[in-house]
């Protein structure tokens, strides 16, 4: 019996939650901005009141009137070096935590029944910990249930899906303690009634991939950029059968550029949703309906776009990194936590109707940030520049950037199965870019063919890699962002 009540309850509290969440009207504003107000004055006090780490940090501040501005910025490395006097729970011990994820047998489950656990993969830097409660783990679902599908204040359809559970397919890694395995390791019991999960991995070869989304025929299709572009390929191939009951596809973790979104738009027929978040707020965004952008959850996060020394940047404008504050986990407060994503804000209100501001770009790393020394001078080098020379290049299946020293550039490129590709089309179709940006006699570049792009350890294909490293007069980014 008590058992079914506490399900009964969890299910009224998603219910509650996602009614909360749905898309705002208009008078609906206010009311949502003294609510973001109270919950990020709520967080100020429980941090102060819980966490060492933060009394200490907020010492001589009134919590009560001061501007987010007055408050301390976190890096990732500060964050990992005081982690249990950040924990507001005294009873949370990183060193218990890595045991507790050091075993297998505990994906899924909840650390001392109260808390979901994560880490984000030491090939970017120190990898970080992150603890999230019962209550942050059901905002995160609430807000992609009631945001995360086309624009509707229609509850009636959510509860439609528990007679008739969407079929979802994931393309990610293996379960694991890895962020973006976390939304679905903690997928509410209730909520698994919604939807039936297919969990495939971005190591399993094409060929597996394909037979077992043959026989799933998902509604959703979710994954990292470059598994999306391997069904992709494998689509235009006619070995990937859909039989029309795709709905939606969903990238998430990796940039996705405009050109790859048009082309698995093209491909599949259905639009493609680009979620930005980390594991430092799995709700910090949902995806937008009409445009490749994300809308900011702004009841649930703040952030704060800013230059090299955390001043704030116009809407319209790409910061060199981004200030988090995450407004709906107590159990490890995130404030202004920096991130290191070039992010722009769009200055309109988006077209798709939504009011949420729009997250219109994530280009990724600043760490990764490509540059070149025009006659001493050094420049920030949009990757875009040789992005936009592969558009026409259709036997194109991956490609990646290296900056591989001053000025110096390496394509690397894969063919479509069946296919070649010519590095001097490539070389051609590169300088013209080049040129029309006036680089012409800037940059070298060399052409790599290749079979295929190895993902990093993290199962993700990055784009633009820089592995050079920064011009010598900038100082390295503080904080690293994986999910
Ligand atoms: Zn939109």
């Amino acid at each position: 019996m008590r058992g079914f009540l506490r399900a009964v309850s969890d299910q009224v509290k998603l219910a509650l939650a996602i009614r909360s969440l749905l898309p705002p009207r208009p008078e609906d504003m206010q009311a949502r901005a003294d609510a973001r107000e109270t919950r990020f004055r709520n967080l100020l006090q429980y941090a102060n009141e819980n966490s060492p780490y933060y009394r200490k940090q907020f010492q001589g501040i009134d919590l009560k009137t001061c501007a987010i501005t007055d408050l301390p910025t976190l890096t990732k490395s500060e964050m990992m070096a005081n982690l249990d006097d950040i924990f507001t729970d005294r009873a949370l011990r990183r060193a218990d935590l890595e045991r507790f994820m050091s075993d297998p047998a505990n994906i899924g489950a909840y650390y001392k029944q109260n808390y979901a656990v994560c880490h984000t993969s030491g090939s970017q830097g120190q990898p970080a910990i992150i603890v999230q409660d019962k209550p942050a783990i059901l905002t995160t679902f609430a807000a992609q249930f009631a945001r995360g599908k086309p624009l509707s204040r229609r509850f009636l359809p959510h509860l439609q899906r528990l007679f008739k559970p969407a079929r979802f397919s994931i393309i990610t890694q293996k379960p694991g303690f890895y962020p973006s395995s976390t939304f679905f390791n903690y997928f509410p019991e209730r909520a698994r009634r919604f939807l039936k999960l297919q969990r495939l991995s971005v190591f399993d070869p094409p060929e597996v991939l394909v037979e077992k989304l043959n026989s799933f025929q998902p509604n959703f299709i979710t994954g990292y950029t470059s598994a999306l572009e391997t069904i992709t390929r494998e689509l235009k191939a006619g070995r990937l059968k859909l039989r029309g009951d795709l709905e939606q596809m969903t990238n998430i973790s990796e940039p996705l550029p405009e050109a790859i979104a048009q082309r698995v738009e093209k491909a599949f027929g259905v639009h493609i949703t680009n979620i930005y978040s980390m594991a430092e707020c799995m709700a910090l965004t949902c995806g937008c309906q009409a445009t490749h952008g994300s809308h900011l959850n702004d009841e649930l996060a703040i952030l704060e776009v800013v230059d090299s020394d955390n001043q704030p940047v116009p809407n319209g404008t790409p910061g060199s990194k981004v200030l988090l504050t995450n407004l709906y986990n107590m159990a490890q407060p995130i404030i202004r936590y920096e991130i290191d994503d070039i992010v722009t804000i769009s200055p309109e209100r988006c077209e798709c109707g939504s009011l949420l501001p729009l997250v219109k770009a994530v280009e990724g790393r600043s760490k990764d940030q490509f540059w070149v020394d025009v006659n001493g001078e050094i420049r920030d080098l949009p990757y875009y520049v040789f992005l936009l020379a592969l558009h026409t290049e259709t036997n194109l299946a991956e490609h990646q950037f290296l900056q591989t020293g001053v000025n110096k550039f390496v394509l690397r490129a894969a063919p479509l199965s069946g296919r070649t590709l010519s590095a001097e089309k490539l070389r051609q179709l590169i300088q013209q870019s080049v040129t029309s940006e006036g680089f012409a006699d800037v940059i070298h570049f060399d052409i790599e063919i290749v079979d295929r792009i190895a993902p990093e350890e993290s199962g993700k294909i990055r784009r633009a890699k820089n592995i050079f490293g920064p011009p010598p007069s900038r100082e390295q980014p503080a904080a690293v962002n994986e999910s």
